[in-house]
């Protein structure tokens, strides 16, 4: 009897299957090598492809799909409004994943997964099967959820909330912006990625502008939300540093966003109406990329539900997915976050195909913010799985009146941190 190559792949996934639950490594029945297919190089993505891929080229065959040849971090790319950083400085490319893991870049988008044949379809029509695959593509912007604003309005109100193009685009506005301008932001809803980069882009903004000598500009903060991030130390930190420069206001004191024109920069809130903005940073609300909507992945959040012991997804056990698109828990939507539970994935990955060793799940994250030269202030925690979710059992925090040596200090630690996760990412 003949099998096509669906039937093959899925007699293998069969004893794959077969195999973990014994504790039988798939490798040990002398299958050809399990496929791990990753869609999305970015923080969750580039990180599970090294790391699965790592010491496995024997017994793993690993493919990394991402469209971009170069990934532009987000984070740091508000040091870039605020002159401290190069885009160039926060570029980087997936030479060094393919010649030092072995794993393959397959330069295309994913268009569709079909979960029972578990096969990704390209934008090009062509088709990857996987044993296991694992999701981590972000997050899209809610184009509809500010009134009056969408896709076609992003380069004249940039949101700057993928970085590249529009960080440049922001960071030229921004400069453009001439003394005594009003800049208004309109801050996202939760849940998002990066709960403190809009407040740490306002600094780096004010950071711009004062070394500009414009300090009769004034930031206006326009925030659906009640309170935000590092509050108390970014409020601090703007009186300080930036008087009179920035002002935050919360939903029920603007009443709502009305109306956006962005013919005229004009946002009509129910409380005041802002005519001729010398620039708006409208900040959408957001969802879980649309490669893992689409598949069916995400709940009524728009996010997609996991088991916190592996980063499985809770309605596909073939399917892990990390990053900005799951639903963790206690964890923020971060770099550092993706990072690492990219990490718990990649272990339950080579537990189930390869056989090491497993162990419970830990988790780490710790978000830097920079408010002006050497201060920068920080927010972090541990997690285990616990009670279904991602669960904090360790945080911490800047404090506020801290003596400036110890801002120094944190405003190194972010400057290392960046550089030992942009290496442990893509070196
Ligand atoms: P991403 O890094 O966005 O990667 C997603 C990748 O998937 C992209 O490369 C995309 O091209 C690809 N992709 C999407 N769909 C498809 C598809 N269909 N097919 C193939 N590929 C696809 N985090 C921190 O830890 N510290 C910070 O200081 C920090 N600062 C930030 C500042 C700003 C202004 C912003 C916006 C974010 C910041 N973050 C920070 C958050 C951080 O950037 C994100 O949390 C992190 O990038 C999430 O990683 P991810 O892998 O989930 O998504």
């Amino acid at each position: 009897m003949s099998l096509t190559r669906r039937q093959f792949n899925a007699k293998l996934g069969q004893a794959a299957a077969v195999a973990a639950a014994f504790g039988i490594p798939s490798v040990a029945l002398g299958n050809k090598k399990a496929k791990i297919v990753v869609v999305g190089g970015g923080a969750g993505g580039a990180t599970a492809a090294k790391y699965i891929a790592k010491d496995a080229a024997d017994t793993l065959e690993v493919i990394l799909i991402e469209p971009a040849t170069t990934y532009i971090t987000c984070f740091h790319s508000n040091l870039v409004l605020g002159g401290v950083k190069t885009l160039d400085e926060i570029s980087h490319t997936y030479d060094r994943l393919a010649s030092a893991y072995g794993l393959k870049h397959i330069q295309k988008r994913a268009k569709s997964i079909d979960r029972t044949a578990r096969r990704v379809t390209l934008d090009d029509g062509t088709a990857v099967d996987y044993d296991a695959l694992v999701l981590s593509p972000g997050v899209d912007l809610k184009y509809d959820s500010v009134p009056g604003w969408g896709k076609e309005h992003e380069e004249v109100m940039p949101h700057a909330w993928k970085a590249g193009p529009q960080t440049l685009l922001l960071k030229s506005k921004l400069d453009a912006v001439p003394d005594g301008g009003v800049i208004l932001m309109l801050a996202p809803p939760n849940p998002y990625r990066c709960p403190p980069g809009p407040y740490e882009r306002v600094s780096m903004m004010a950071h711009t502008l004062k070394r500009a000598g414009k300090t009769k500009c004034k930031i206006v903060i326009l925030d659906p939300k009640e309170k935000f991030s590092k509050q108390a130390l970014f409020m601090e930190g703007w009186d300080k540093h930036y008087p009179g420069m920035v002002e935050w206001l919360s939903k029920d004191i603007y009443d709502g966003i009305e109306n956006v024109d962005p013919a005229t920069n004009t946002v009509a809130t129910g409380f005041e109406t802002y005519k001729n903005a010398a620039l708006v940073n409208v900040i959408p609300a957001q969802m879980a990329g649309s490669i893992a909507r689409d598949a069916g992945l995400a709940n009524e959040t728009g996010f997609c539900p996991i088991n916190p012991d592996t980063m499985q997804s809770a309605l596909d056990p073939n399917i892990y997915i990390v990053g900005d698109a799951c639903i963790s828990g206690d964890m923020p939507k971060s770099a550092f976050a993706a990072n690492s539970q990219a990490k718990v994935a990649a272990a339950s990955v080579r537990a189930q195909f390869v056989g090491s060793k497993s162990f419970p799940a830990r988790y780490q994250n710790i978000c830097w913010s920079m408010i002006d030269s050497d201060d920068s202030i920080k927010v972090g925690g541990r997690y285990v799985a616990k009670d279904g979710k991602i669960s904090s059992i360790e945080d911490f925090v800047s404090k506020t009146g801290e003596d400036a040596s110890v801002r120094k200090m944190t405003q190194t630690e972010n400057m290392g941190w960046y550089e030992g996760i942009t290496a442990d990412i893509f070196l």
